[in-house]
């Protein structure tokens, strides 16, 4: 290697590395998950460019992953003969992390062991999970196509810098060497790190070799051979038959395709034939990722054509509202060199992007009918999403809204667990409308004087705290028949609600407030458009309204607030 230079991390690196030894120790051996992970993403980033230039593959198209280690040395290798990386690359993608929602990210770390370590895990520690077993870490690459004398060095010890410096490389790809902290021999043994492999990448499309061992009585220890053998299946896992797959494998695929340390929540695999035909293998995850709500964040699931990685983040492939799954979508219509440009004209990812959304809800209705905290459990997390999809998807609004979970006065806590199912069936005699109230919080809902003559009557009212969802109800007016009306709107008709003596009560009191009612809009004068007599409330005196056909005053908060 020659013209060494030192930089430093990025800021955000240096306190990662720190924060991310000292939380996911207790499951360190995910690195070789991380380093595996990145080999297979490196192939099918070659795969991919060598469809246009076929010359990138310099005569070998057999893409592996090599693991070896080396007891002497106390070093462990993953070697890909992938893309690899050019040094401007090895600079910008081991150095930094480029990631949208890094600041939120940092910001939402709390000190609790346990807790960052599940944010260090949905944030995706990949590359510089080596630290945690490595006091240093050495890679070598050569970019594919690039002269083999344009190989790139680089090492860290993990400390806040790291060097690097051009080298030769005869093969190309990448191999990241780990010499391992004084603690962790465990790694040096081939019985060991097949087991974690075996474990880790057995949903690998490509072979991961290992060195044969054999025992040599004479040493008294495993001896290793010349000979490499493949360790994992080596077949793409969506393209097994089900009963083939383990729920481990599914398992250990999500953490590859998604980058999430957690297991999903639940999945569903399918073959698709027909006058369109592809197979989708898609995810729920457990939570939220930090940047749910970020334009930028990246969305979507991998593509694949006939097995061919195309790319990753493929928006088209499924709605907006549900940008939280996670997976594989490989067709077998599509060209390999389709572009985003042309996924978001074609026929064949429309009847793909249609028929993953209807999994998708069937797998949440499953999940709703049999696993029903586990639903809740999502609801928590990606409610606010699924509410988007009453306005996005009106084909299956009707789906969508039985999916949907509500605040209301019958439970009168702030638990989102009520149906409309449930609200339809305790709606009392006469009442045709399903009521609601919106609020910027749930308090702000709960304790709405619009709410009081609700209560006395029994009638069960809807308390709605979400940002989405005075936006919801201006898309999505009617279930099942009933309209929603706002119990801060006008002329709200509660009469046939009312029996006869109470009528009559009413109107006598009315009458004789008639010279109130006079006084007050003198002195109101410009400032209201009426003064009414109301029967709505039971315990306030008083409370302002909106006119039937008006803006409501939550509503027209949030467009203040965003500057209309
Ligand atoms: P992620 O895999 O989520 O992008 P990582 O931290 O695992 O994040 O890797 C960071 C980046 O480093 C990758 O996006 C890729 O650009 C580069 N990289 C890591 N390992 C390899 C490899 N074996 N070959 C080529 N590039 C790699
Ligand atoms: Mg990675």
């Amino acid at each position: 290697k020659k013209a060494e230079e030192t930089l430093g991390f990025q800021t955000e690196v240096k306190q990662l590395l720190h924060l991310m030894i000292h939380s996911l120790y207790s499951n360190k051996e995910i690195f070789l998950r991380e380093l595996v992970s990145n080999a297979s993403d490196a192939c099918d980033k070659l795969r991919f460019e060598a469809i246009d230039k076929p010359e990138l593959l310099e005569g070998g198209a057999d893409l592996e992953i090599r693991v070896s280690y080396d007891k002497e040395a106390r070093t462990i290798t993953i070697a890909d003969n992938g893309i690899g990386l050019t040094k401007a690359e090895a600079v910008a993608n081991l150095g930094t992390i480029a990631r949208s929602g890094t600041k939120e990210f940092f910001s939402q770390l709390s000190g609790d062991k346990q807790k960052d370590a599940q944010l260090i895990g949905q944030f995706g520690v990949g590359f510089y999970s080596s630290f945690i077993v490595a006091d240093k870490v050495t890679v070598v690459s050569r970019r594919a196509g690039e002269p083999v004398d344009q190989a790139v060095f680089w090492e860290s010890e993990g400390q806040g810098e790291f060097t690097v410096a051009d080298t030769e490389k005869a093969e190309r790809g990448t191999s990241v060497t780990l010499h391992l902290r004084a603690e962790e021999d465990d790694f040096l043994s081939g019985w060991k790190l097949r087991e974690v492999l075996r474990r880790y990448s057995d949903h690998i499309s490509l072979p991961v070799l290992m060195q044969k061992e054999e025992y040599d009585s004479e040493k008294g220890e495993q001896v290793k051979k010349d000979e490499w053998e493949t360790i994992n299946q080596a077949s793409a896992l969506w393209t097994r038959a089900k009963n083939e797959i383990t729920d481990e494998q599914y398992t250990e695929f999500y953490k590859h395709v998604s980058h999430d340390f957690e297991e999903p929540l639940a999945w569903t695999h399918n073959r698709v034939e027909g006058r369109s035909e592809y197979t989708q293998l898609l995810y729920l995850p457990k939570h939220a990722p930090f940047d749910l709500y970020d334009r930028d964040a990246r969305r979507g699931v991998k593509l694949y054509v006939k097995r061919v990685f195309i790319m990753d983040d493929a928006e088209q492939l499924l709605p907006s509202y549900l940008r939280f799954v996670r997976g594989v979508i490989d067709s077998a219509d599509l060209p390999l060199n389709v572009s985003r440009e042309i996924l978001q004209e074609s026929r064949d990812v429309k009847s793909i992007r249609e028929g993953s959304t209807k999994r998708i809800l069937s797998l949440l209705e499953d999940l709703a009918e049999n696993r029903p905290e586990d639903y809740a459990g999502f609801w928590t997390e990606f409610g606010q999403v699924i509410k988007e999809g009453t306005g996005e998807d009106m084909a299956n609004q009707e789906r969508i809204a039985k999916l949907l979970r509500f605040a209301s006065t019958h439970n009168d806590d702030a638990i989102q667990n009520v149906t409309l199912a449930d609200y339809i069936s305790r709606m009392k005699e006469g009442q045709d409308a399903i009521y609601y109230v919106t609020a910027d919080t749930f308090a702000a809902a709960k304790n709405s004087p619009h709410l009081e003559i609700f209560r006395k009557k029994g009638l069960e009212v809807l308390l709605l705290s979400d940002r989405v969802d005075e936006w919801m109800l201006s898309h999505f007016r009617q279930f099942d028949g009933k309209s929603f009306v706002s119990v801060a709107k006008g002329g709200l008709d509660l009469d046939k609600l009312t029996d006869e003596a109470e009528k009559k009560h009413q109107e006598e009191v009315a009458e004789s407030l008639k010279p109130l009612l006079e006084r007050l809009k003198t002195s109101l004068g410009e400032s209201v458009k009426e003064v009414k007599v109301t029967n709505r409330l039971v315990d306030s005196p008083a409370c302002v309204v909106v006119g039937q056909n008006d803006v409501s005053p939550h509503l027209l908060r949030l467009l203040k607030a965003a500057g209309q």
